[in-house]
């Protein structure tokens, strides 16, 4: 579905998928079995574009436009989810935020590292106690001491934690002032009494490693604050309806991976005298799967051109990542149940984009949020 995009998007389209299907694919199984990254293709990304997507050019990112990083993170997602996620965290939560509110001095100490290949970056706002409602209870603090700011607490669920040169940290600097008080601030592995705990065991996304991070007393200089102290909350929402528009197409692509998994099994299956294509009730699924997957990529389109052209997307990026996530959910089903038994087993990929994709509707926003979102926005066109 490429009817609307311009020669540069094409281009750019046929880079990266050839790209992923010979660079990261032939890995996926590899990355869920070993529950480690292929580093190799990772270094490659960097030629490719894919570890800057939207960073400025000195510091050899790409500067590109929202589509063209929508185009990327569904090839992404239907060569590998795990790379997917890691990549997805990467440049709209670890990069993106230290482009967009870095000072010069701060761009030039990070931003080199992030894009050589060798590192990934982190956002961590999650805690224990606090993933929907970070407002009510984001419960880390950091306490101004001098010229320094001392952090204590727990954040949880941080991908690319243990890969980060640097990580950027939501926090509490003024208990008292709601959502003004709040900031993000850099914190850098290895400083005293920060701690990256060991990787989750989880259901799937094997190779993308994510962990609980605590601090105890950690003592960073006030020139780590990211941003405007007071406006770590602000920042956090612009990231995440940013990142939501990453995740629906990463969504997209893991659905058009089972998809394709599915099409294919179908024609070579046999059953009843004929290859199971041909019964009416594998080509309903086939036919939902194809037009649900064109409605989320039409979505996730929509809210990046709006990002593009300098609209309010918070609503189209809900409504594509809600959608976008839903459709990878029944398409990654139908497709394990078009394989039968064997889509039970660890031999097909299915089996595993289906663990992969689980993750999409709780993170960046849980769909009930999304749900919240959107109803706010609707609810207010009607004001009086
Ligand atoms: C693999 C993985 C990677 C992750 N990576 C990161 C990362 O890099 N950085 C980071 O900061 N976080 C990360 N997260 C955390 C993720 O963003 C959160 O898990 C997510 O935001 C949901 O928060 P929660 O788990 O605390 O659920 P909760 O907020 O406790 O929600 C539990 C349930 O209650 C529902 N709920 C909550 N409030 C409402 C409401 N008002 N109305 C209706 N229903 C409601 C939710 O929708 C959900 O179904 C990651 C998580 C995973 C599993």
């Amino acid at each position: 579905m490429d009817f609307d995009l311009s020669q540069e998007h094409k281009m750019w389209a046929r880079i990266v998928r050839e790209f992923c299907e010979g660079e990261i694919k032939p890995y996926a199984r590899e990355v869920d079995e070993t529950g480690a990254l292929h580093w190799e293709s990772i270094r490659k990304m960097r030629d490719v574009g894919l570890l800057g997507m939207e960073a400025p050019a000195e510091f050899g990112g790409m500067e590109l436009d929202s589509l063209s990083v929508v185009i990327a993170m569904e090839a992404l997602g239907t060569a590998c989810g795990s790379t997917a996620l890691s990549l997805a965290a990467h440049n709209g939560l670890g990069v993106m935020p230290i482009v967009r509110w870095g000072t010069r001095a701060q761009h030039e100490k990070y931003l080199p590292r992030l894009l050589s290949g060798d590192t990934l970056g982190a956002l961590a706002l999650t805690e224990p106690g606090a993933g929907s409602d970070l407002a009510g209870g984001v419960a880390t603090r950091a306490a101004r001491d001098g010229d320094s700011w001392v952090i204590d607490g727990t954040k949880a669920w941080i991908t690319n934690a243990s890969l980060a040169p640097v990580i950027t940290v939501l926090l509490r600097t003024d208990p008292d002032a709601g959502t003004s008080g709040f900031s993000m601030i850099l914190v850098e592995p290895g400083t005293p009494g920060f701690t990256i705990h060991p990787p989750e065991k989880k259901m799937g996304l094997k190779g993308s490693p994510t962990h609980m991070l605590s601090f105890d007393g950690v003592r960073v200089t006030a020139d780590a604050v990211l941003g405007e102290v007071g406006r770590g909350f602000q920042q956090t929402m612009m990231t995440l309806d940013n990142g939501r528009i990453g995740i629906g197409a990463l969504s997209i692509g893991l659905a058009q991976a089972a998809l394709d998994e599915a099409a294919r099994y179908a024609k070579q299956r046999r059953a009843f005298g004929k290859p199971i294509s041909e019964h009416q009730a594998i080509q309903w699924k086939i036919a939902d799967a194809a037009m649900e997957i064109d409605a989320a990529r039409l979505l996730i389109y929509r809210a990046a051109w709006l990002k593009d052209n300098g609209r309010d997307y918070a609503k189209a990026a809900a409504m594509g990542k809600l959608k976008a996530t839903e459709v990878a959910e029944k398409v990654c089903h139908d497709a394990i149940q078009i394989h039968g038994s064997y889509g039970y087993s660890r031999e097909y990929p299915v089996e595993r984009i289906y663990r992969d994709q689980r993750l999409m509707s709780i993170g960046e926003g849980t769909s009930e949020i999304q749900r919240l979102v959107i109803a706010r926005r609707v609810l207010a066109e009607y004001a009086e």
